[in-house]
């Protein structure tokens, strides 16, 4: 079987590398971080509706909203819905994103039989304040850093989105030759692990058979592979805000109050004191404690942000019910009371299940992308919330990494992409679709 229509796709998406270049730098520039979408949800909507699709979920249609993780208060979603406006967010597509609902997902339906398959960019910036010096960053040297202060694409989340959105175009123009179906995914909030589970759980990918998720890493050095594959994302975890509520009273006579610092307190060494389980390597970490309100006062009030790690899922499922008991009972302990909010999770997912991944590896090898191996992922990724919905019904998973010279490694201030590495991305996907349909050998 030729590759005909691959070939074709291929030389296409190479025409639209200025518009990819330009399309990145805009996101980089407007940088929005998780569950702050807005514009740039507005922006891919308003592409998918000019290429003629005819399914474009947008916003709440997207979610399961009660599996959200993590959203920002309303203040701040307010705040950031006016400025994504004032900053050239498309109407009345915007309208659709406010209050946390930053998801789109484009669905081709081509009308003849054939596979359904789900194609996934995360598309959020991150907490991180962008590096403005000329001399030794690129995006301020060439004017396109984040001019939002504390917001930047520092994980090439910019670049997974324009993936995503030369993909949409590429298939829409070859639509006729396609077949079955295919949901390109565009998710809010995969810093903090907290944008998939809300999609995942809303059910739309259950039918998905084929789970395709992309991300940049950096090309090592000398190297002229286009692509890597990882065969797992390992790191399951729990990312928690703790409430602690006592009572204030004067410390000159405690016994009227009821002290959350002394909670906190308990706490914190009972949580690093979790017995070592025979199931899997495990980590923990108390990163920030706020408390109380003066040297004379019984604290009532303490937040305690914490994450809780395994390397594998059964030591992350034996130590999170152990650190709810500590926290529930330490708080009762000295009379106080405890809250815990979910600010986002992952599950541990193996992707080769089956041979999925190598199969679409060895096409990747077969069409020149000189793929590096299929390695073990390293950190978290909440791709696994939808790797593992598809798994449950039935389907399979693959995790790719599109590879490009870092300037800096992912999060660093002065982190960086090159963009004409980001046609291979949007080259595989379509490498990837046209196979699964029997298109490409
Ligand atoms: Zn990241
Ligand atoms: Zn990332």
């Amino acid at each position: 079987m030729a590759n005909e229509l691959y070939n074709q796709m291929a030389a296409f998406i190479d025409t639209k590398k200025d518009w990819m270049k330009e399309r990145r730098q805009d996101f980089h520039k407007y940088a929005e971080a998780g569950w702050h979408e807005v514009r740039t949800c507005s922006i891919i909507a308003d592409h998918l509706v000019k290429l003629g699709y005819e399914k474009i979920l947008m916003g709440k249609e997207c979610f399961d909203a009660d599996a959200r993780m993590g959203l920002p208060d309303q203040e701040e979603l307010d705040f950031i819905y006016q400025r994504a406006l004032d900053e050239g967010a498309i109407l009345p597509y915007a309208e659709k994103f406010k209050d946390g609902f930053t998801s789109v997902i484009a669905i081709l339906e081509t009308g003849k039989p054939g596979p359904i398959i789900g194609l996934r960019q995360d598309i959020d910036a991150l907490g991180v304040v962008e590096c403005l010096d000329p001399e030794i960053h690129r995006p301020a040297r060439e004017g396109f850093a984040s001019i939002h202060p504390g917001e930047m694409h520092a994980c090439g989340h910019d670049g997974h989105a324009t993936i995503g959105m030369t993909v949409a175009e590429t298939l829409m123009k070859y639509k006729d030759q396609l077949c079955g179906t295919v949901k390109i995914v565009f998710q809010p909030a995969e810093e903090g692990v907290r944008g998939a589970r809300g999609i995942a759980y809303s059910g739309i990918l259950d039918d998905v058979e084929y789970m395709i998720g992309v991300h940049m890493s950096p090309l090592p050095e000398g190297s002229d592979a286009k692509l890597q594959f990882n065969h797992s994302l390992n790191m399951a975890n729990a990312k928690w805000d703790v409430f602690l509520t006592g009572k204030a009273c004067h410390a000159a006579s405690p016994e009227n109050g009821n002290n959350a610092m002394l909670a906190m307190a308990t706490i914190v060494q009972a949580i690093y004191g979790i017995p070592r389980a025979s199931v899997g390597d495990a980590r923990i970490n108390v990163g920030q404690v706020t408390a109380g309100s003066g040297r004379n006062v019984v604290c009532d009030r303490v937040k305690m942000v914490m994450e809780l790690r395994g390397l594998n899922q059964p030591s992350l499922d034996y130590l999170v019910p152990y650190a709810k008991r500590i926290i529930e009972h330490a708080a009762a302990m000295h009379g106080c009371t405890a809250e815990i909010k979910e600010m986002g999770s992952t599950p541990c997912v193996y992707l080769d299940t089956t041979d999925f991944t190598k199969e679409l590896f060895d096409l990747a090898d077969r069409l020149g992308f000189a793929p590096l191996g299929i390695k073990e992922g390293n950190g978290s990724e909440d791709f696994s919330y939808m790797a593992q919905r598809v798994q449950q019904h039935g389907g399979q998973s693959c995790f790719f990494r599109c590879l490009s010279p870092f300037s800096a490694p992912g999060h660093a201030v002065t982190y960086d992409i090159q963009e004409e590495y980001l046609a291979n991305g949007a080259k595989f996907f379509c490498a990837a679709v046209t196979h699964l349909m029997g298109l490409t050998n």
